[in-house]
């Protein structure tokens, strides 16, 4: 019987938070329960937002939570030139397009085509899809603009893409944390519009880095917050283009702060480090979320 093995997948761009605790305790508490294995991975690919500080601070908090991984810890960043080799593929594949377009252009688009009296599609998070427009560039134009270094992203063509799985997607869903339970999940990644799924100077996105990530650390279990329940189709679609395994999912509530919003990393009184200094035992944690 393989091991069923579980992870905790934060990103060192800010400080932990309940939500956090709550996540990466419910991950310890399910792999213990199953006799499986618990893996940290530090979700680090934005060079610009995660530091070693954060990073740090991060570690601090779970050892202190009493989160207990195995070594070694996966750190994303380390690994540019795998998710590399994956990014070349769907560019050979014809499934990824150099997209130009900024945000201000976007925008501009957008706006443009609403006067005419056309709502523009958003995505599941409220965000307007991207205008395709680019899609059709030819070939040389496209070459001339990366050689004159115009700022792009690698967009994922999701139409190409699921003509090319060419059958309805789905994953498994838990019903809740016992895990008895479980529902499959129709995937919807076109609701998603063509996705990012490399930058121009980092060879990857948040979605690619985490179905390679999750398959290389042979992740069972996919345990995270209802906030990335729909992103999973993305995620899906990308699997079957690469041809990696499918965890199951479980997407967990989220702590929510006094205002009844979702957590930011920026909300002090709700971060571990705060809590910790202002008395708060690692108990105290556990039942402020919960567990
Ligand atoms: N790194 C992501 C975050 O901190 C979590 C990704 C995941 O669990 O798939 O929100």
């Amino acid at each position: 019987m393989t091991l069923l093995t579980f992870r905790f997948a934060p990103s060192p761009n800010g400080e932990l938070h309940l939500g956090h605790a709550y996540s990466a305790l419910l991950n310890q508490k399910l792999a213990t329960q199953a006799g499986g294995r618990l893996l940290l991975r530090i979700e680090d690919i934005d060079t610009t937002r995660c530091t070693p500080q954060f990073e740090a601070g991060v570690l601090d908090d779970l050892k202190w939570l009493g989160f207990a991984w195995e070594e070694p810890v996966r750190r994303q960043s380390e690994h540019f030139a795998e998710y590399k080799a994956m990014l070349d593929r769907l560019i050979a594949e014809e499934l990824v397009y150099p997209a130009f377009m900024s945000r201000g252009e976007i925008r501009a688009f957008i706006t443009d085509s609403e006067k005419h009296g056309r709502d523009w599609p958003r995505d599941p998070d409220g965000v307007p899809l991207y205008p395709a427009a680019d899609k059709a560039l030819p070939v040389k134009e496209r070459k001339r603009r990366i050689a004159e270094n115009t700022p792009f992203a690698w967009r994922l063509d999701v139409s190409a893409a699921m003509a090319r799985v060419g059958k309805a997607l789905s994953w498994t869903e838990y019903s809740d944390e016992t895990l008895l339970v479980a529902r499959s999940i129709e995937a919807r990644p076109q609701d998603w519009g063509d996705v990012i799924v490399a930058r121009r100077d980092i060879p990857t996105s948040y979605h690619l880095a985490v179905v390679m990530d999750d398959a290389l650390q042979g992740i069972s279990h996919v345990v995270r917050g209802q906030d990335l329940f729909s992103a999973t189709a993305v995620q899906r679609l990308l699997q079957e283009l690469l041809g990696l395994p499918q965890p199951a999912y479980f997407h967990h509530r989220l702590i929510l702060g006094p205002d009844g919003r979702k957590l930011s990393k920026s909300l002090g009184d709700t971060g571990l480090a705060a809590l910790r200094h202002a008395g708060a035992s690692p108990e105290d944690i556990r039942r402020m979320v919960g567990l």
